[in-house]
């Protein structure tokens, strides 16, 4: 399988966001990307300016980060629909998986391929590596998330020119990319948010230490938490159905907790995270983990502090 190491530079409203189309708050001005082999060998290299069609002007952050010109768009670029035909076209014939610094690039992607009207030709669930993730994983605490220019900055690279064009970025996350250890963190892939699972159905993965669920969209909040397979804890080892220690509670507007038990395995803890989709609908992340003892005690009061805190704005 190749990788497609991509990068966009987007323009957006230059009279801010209040300002900004409804449906294309981001308009790609410029998609970059390299294609490497197995072996994470460069074998191709795509570059293209995107004509806008959206906004006339470019907002004077944009022009200053990436140094791009109106003029240059206009005259260089082509429109959208083209160029983003010829980039899946370049992207093929060999299977290959996108990877991007972040997760922000894809989405964008995609909702510019929609926006125009045309279909998104990728699979369900679309997997895909975020670098910036796996350069956390490797060589950060696996939670925070550096900017790219730190990351090639960590590790020395060489300089292939400014940052903030969309090949230069692409070129640098190719080489970062070069530098993950895919023995240990190739199972971490991302899945794609955009295209949610269809009603009914839902997106499973499992990593070596915990299991992943994404649900279809669902109305309301609650209609989402009350769904079984939403609530269901099931051991991330031996795939049994688990007894709960601490029924599902909610955490803040966004959050859920529970904690099942395993005879076999122990505890395993339960998050689900309430997000938005693209159609203003409610989906659910849901990951479960081994947990010891403590982490039994903490969710406990975690809970209490829940409570009490609801409590007291009850009586405000
Ligand atoms: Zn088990």
């Amino acid at each position: 399988m190749n990788y497609i190491v991509f990068d966009l530079e987007w323009n957006q409203s230059p009279e801010g966001k209040e300002r900004s189309d409804r449906y294309l708050q981001f308009e790609i001005v410029e998609i970059g990307a390299v294609k490497l082999d197995q072996n994470r060998k460069p074998i191709g290299e795509f570059r293209r300016l995107v004509k806008p069609q959206v906004y006339e002007e470019l907002h004077f952050k944009i022009q200053e980060v990436t140094g791009l010109e109106m003029e240059l768009l206009l005259r260089e670029g082509q429109p959208f629909e083209q160029v983003i035909r010829e980039f899946l076209e370049w992207c093929g014939p060999e299977e290959y998986r996108f990877c991007s610094w972040g997760p922000m690039d894809l989405t964008e992607l995609e909702r510019n391929i929609a926006y125009y009207g045309m279909e998104i030709p990728f699979e369900r669930p679309l997997l895909y590596y975020d670098i910036q993730k796996l350069y956390s994983l490797e060589y950060g605490d696996g939670k925070s998330r550096a900017a790219l220019d730190q990351a090639v900055c960590e590790q020395d690279l060489a300089d292939e020119g400014g940052f903030h064009r969309a090949f230069n970025d692409a070129l640098y996350t190719a080489e970062i990319f070069g530098k993950i250890d895919m023995e240990r963190f190739g199972p971490y892939v991302s899945v794609d948010y955009y295209q949610l699972p269809e009603s009914g159905k839902s997106y499973r993965l499992s990593f070596p230490e915990y299991s992943k669920f994404v649900s279809a969209e669902f109305e309301t909040k609650e209609e989402l938490i009350k769904n079984k397979e939403v609530s269901d804890l099931v051991c991330i080892k031996c795939r049994r159905m688990l007894r709960k220690k601490i029924r599902w509670f909610s955490y803040g507007q966004r959050f859920y907790f529970a904690m099942g038990i395993c005879p076999e395995h122990g505890y395993m803890k339960g998050k689900i995270r309430v997000k938005k989709s693209e159609r203003e609908l409610y989906y659910g992340v849901k990951t479960v983990k081994a947990a010891s003892e403590e982490e039994l005690e903490l969710l406990v009061q975690k809970r209490e502090d829940n409570k009490r805190k609801r409590k007291s704005l009850s009586k405000k």
